[in-house]
């Protein structure tokens, strides 16, 4: 029997409406359902600022260390699955506005892509407080086109972040 190669990834969920912190637990469960995608790591959930479009809710943002045997096209399709199901319509929603639960691909491996409708790792990373706070307590020395996720955190500004307790 031939195993199926594993790739680490690392995803990040967010979300603003409804009841974000349940939505994102059942998107994780989501995600997990099938098998094809092993939980290695879960961040606390993080209080973040709204980005982009200011006036809206604030965000709840966790990320995840997964392994898959899942190709990024098809990891990405999952996560596009998971954000249908919990509601989420692109067709109406506002670019960078409120919405129930956006699953991206930070990094799958070390794989390089620019492709439409997928770029490797994710482009607005480095950017990106709301997805580095969370995932530095998952993967501090993990490197990313170069950087390691606590050089990049250092260079965002994080005000306004944060962390939750657990809900229970
Ligand atoms: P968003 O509104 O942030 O969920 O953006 C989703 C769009 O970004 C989709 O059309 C995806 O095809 C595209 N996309 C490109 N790269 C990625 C990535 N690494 N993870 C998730 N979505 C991506």
């Amino acid at each position: 029997m031939t195993e199926a190669l594993l790739a680490q990834a690392l995803l990040a969920l967010g979300g603003n409406v409804g009841n974000s912190r349940a939505i994102l637990d059942r998107a994780v469960a989501l995600l997990l359902e099938k098998g094809d995608i092993v939980l290695k790591a879960r961040s606390a959930d993080y209080l973040t600022p709204p980005w982009g479009f200011k006036y809206q809710a604030p965000f709840v943002n966790l990320a995840l260390v997964v392994e898959t045997s899942l190709s990024p096209r098809d990891l990405l399709e999952r996560c596009q699955q998971v954000e249908l199901a919990l509601g989420r319509d692109r067709a109406h929603e506002k670019r960078w506005g409120p919405r129930t639960a956006d699953v991206d691909i930070i990094a799958y491996g070390d794989l390089a892509i620019d492709e439409l409708g997928l770029t490797l790792p994710h482009p607005r990373l480095f950017e990106r407080a709301f997805v580095l706070r969370p995932l530095v307590e998952i993967a501090p020395d993990r490197l990313i086109a170069g950087k390691t996720v606590r050089q990049a955190l250092s260079e965002v500004d994080t005000t306004g972040i944060k962390r939750l307790p657990p809900e229970r």
